[in-house]
């Protein structure tokens, strides 16, 4: 199994590969698109499922142009499916001082309108979908947030976690949040979970160990916005 991002300015997507089958993890910006399918030529891989982690413009913008172009279903959480067919302007809340500086980057763009072909349960098996392992719901980020984990352990977390701007990228809370509590909820089960790789969708991947250090952290309710 082979994990290749795909970037854009600012998000990452996940192209997962095995044998002749690929799943995207999340979708950027539309900018993506000519990335993707230029990756699933060369590797001459058929896509098979697009999963969304959330309804974030960031995270969706290619999602309806790559289901054109390779007939792969849309799926998200039901809790997010709404808001991902009605688009528009983006609300979030700030939950740390890097969050309050990017918000007015954040909230500036209208979200693309997208009709989700799957809305998932909060657990749902990803080869029946044709995809690879199975997602978990991880919410407060946004209510419908959910991650995947591979077989091979790597879990893909979308914005459930942000990762320091410096070295090593530790593990933080969501820079946003619409419910803090539960995003912190959030953090024990992902630490749970984990047991490999942890990729977000920002700037990659965060180191592990410091997933365990942050959860402890809650577990003692010393973890505070
Ligand atoms: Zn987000
Ligand atoms: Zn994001």
């Amino acid at each position: 199994m082979d994990i290749y991002p795909v970037r854009d300015a600012i998000s990452t997507a996940y192209l997962v590969v095995s044998d002749d089958t690929a799943m995207l993890v999340d979708a950027a910006s539309e900018s993506i698109t000519p990335k993707v399918l230029a990756k699933l030529d060369e590797l001459k891989v058929k896509l098979q499922l697009i999963v969304l982690t959330h309804y974030h413009y960031d995270h969706v913008g290619a999602a309806d142009a790559l289901r054109k172009a390779t007939g792969a279903p849309v799926a998200i959480h039901q809790l997010d499916a709404d808001n991902l067919r009605r688009g528009g302007r983006l609300a979030v809340t700030p939950k740390s001082l890097r969050g309050r500086f990017l918000a007015p980057f954040v909230t500036r763009g209208d979200r693309p309108s997208v009709t989700p072909d799957l809305e998932f349960g909060d657990s749902e098996d990803l080869q029946q979908y044709g995809g690879f392992g199975h997602t978990f719901l991880t919410p407060g980020h946004t209510a419908g947030s959910q991650s995947v984990i591979l077989p091979n352990g790597t879990i893909m977390v979308g914005d459930a976690l942000t990762e320091a701007i410096v070295r090593p990228h530790r593990a933080l809370p969501p820079m946003f949040a619409d419910d803090s509590e539960t995003s912190i909820r959030s953090v024990v089960a992902l630490a749970e979970a984990s047991h490999g790789d942890v990729r977000v969708a920002h700037n990659g991947r965060v180191k592990e160990s410091t997933l365990q250090d942050l959860a402890s952290r809650a577990r003692q309710g010393s973890l505070r916005y």
